[in-house]
């Protein structure tokens, strides 16, 4: 055993790919599809896949074979493709979840039980110019300012505001999370109906795309569902909270990590 995976090692195989059975998987089960467990600890039967076209979007990093997901997700990243391409121009999508779901060699915690998807927030018709070719190395520019303390003001435009009003406004998308610069951004300027700024929520990192998390579907009992959001827009003491600054408290030890659901190690080892 030992001397394959040497041997795949000197053929140039990654080898974060051996060591993490999800990523080596031939394909999504058959059968209808299950989600079970949490998005940060779970998988995913019976997945579909997302051309990796369509109208309004296009997929990015295929070669590390992430646009599998629960239906719902696929069908929510169409809709949102269709409705950009009239008002915003052609989405790129990132990482959805494994053909299997599961836990990634790289990237992620969440995204393994086909409810999360990455949106990226350049809407620059230009990067796209012979996409094809260079789909795996096209960057995802910030839309912070060089210092991270602020938004690039040339970068960021109302065509991102409208973007995620329609992402939020899906009913199947539980919560978005983007960077606390530009929910506070949408705080400070979104007019009008402002209910689906209950969805926008801050999170670390985000500032060169966004994250869509879809509710458990009503297929899968098995799903285990995140806390609901607070009710409100959001724009109150938890924004500020991540303009403030926090004095280092003891390090806490991380709490262990659970087993994964066992209905996962059967899907691994399934066809
Ligand atoms: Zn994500």
């Amino acid at each position: 055993m030992r001397s394959i995976r040497r041997a795949l090692i000197f053929l140039g195989f990654p080898t974060a790919l051996l060591a993490n059975p999800w990523a080596a998987v031939p394909g999504p089960t058959a059968g209808p599809p299950r989600v079970i467990g949490q998005t940060t600890n779970g998988c995913i039967a019976g997945a579909a896949e997302l051309p990796t076209e369509g109208d309004g979007y296009l997929v990015m990093h295929l070669e590390r074979k992430r646009y599998f997901g629960h239906p719902s997700l696929i069908r929510t990243i169409r809709t949102l493709g269709a409705r950009a391409h009239e008002a915003i121009g052609v989405i790129q999508v990132g990482d959805l979840s494994q053909a299997r779901g599961g836990p990634m060699p790289f990237g992620h915690r969440s995204h393994q039980t086909g409810l999360d998807a990455d949106i990226w927030f350049n809407l620059d018709p230009g990067l796209f110019r012979n996409a094809d070719r260079w789909r795996a190395n096209i960057p995802a520019p910030s839309l912070l300012n060089r210092a991270g303390n602020g938004l690039n003001r040339r970068l960021w435009s109302r065509q991102h505001e409208r973007l995620l009003k329609l992402a939020a406004t899906i009913p199947e998308v539980d919560r978005i999370f983007v960077n606390a610069h530009i929910k506070r951004e949408l705080c400070r300027t979104v007019q009008g109906d402002r209910s689906w700024l209950q969805k926008i929520r801050p999170w670390f990192g985000h500032d060169d795309h966004f994250h869509v998390r879809l509710v458990c579907p009503s297929d899968s009992p098995e799903c285990i569902r995140q806390d609901p959001v607070p009710p409100g827009d959001g724009c109150d003491s938890s924004l500020s909270w991540w303009f403030q600054k926090h004095p280092p408290g003891p390090a806490k030890p991380a709490p262990p990590k659970p087993p994964m659901p066992e209905a996962c190690q059967a899907l691994l080892n399934g066809d």
